[in-house]
């Protein structure tokens, strides 16, 4: 199963990725982006293609 990673050190949480993201996995808490609903993660890197900082990456499992 696909999942998003964040690297911590690098998101701004400009929260680009919680718009990308069709569905609703990811959301910024407390400045940083989290992956709340990762169950849902379909894999499709739209988070990691638009996100400015390079701070996601989407790992299979
Ligand atoms: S890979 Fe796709 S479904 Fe998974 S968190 Fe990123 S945008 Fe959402
Ligand atoms: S798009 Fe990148 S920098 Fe912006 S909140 Fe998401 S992980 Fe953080």
């Amino acid at each position: 199963m696909a999942h998003p990673v964040i690297n911590e050190e690098e998101c701004i949480g400009c929260g680009i990725c919680v718009d990308a993201c069709a569905q609703s996995v990811l959301e910024v808490v407390d400045g940083i982006c989290e992956a709340v609903n990762e169950d849902d993660c379909i894999g499709c890197s739209e988070c990691m293609d638009e996100c400015p900082m390079g701070a996601i990456e989407v790992v299979e499992d």
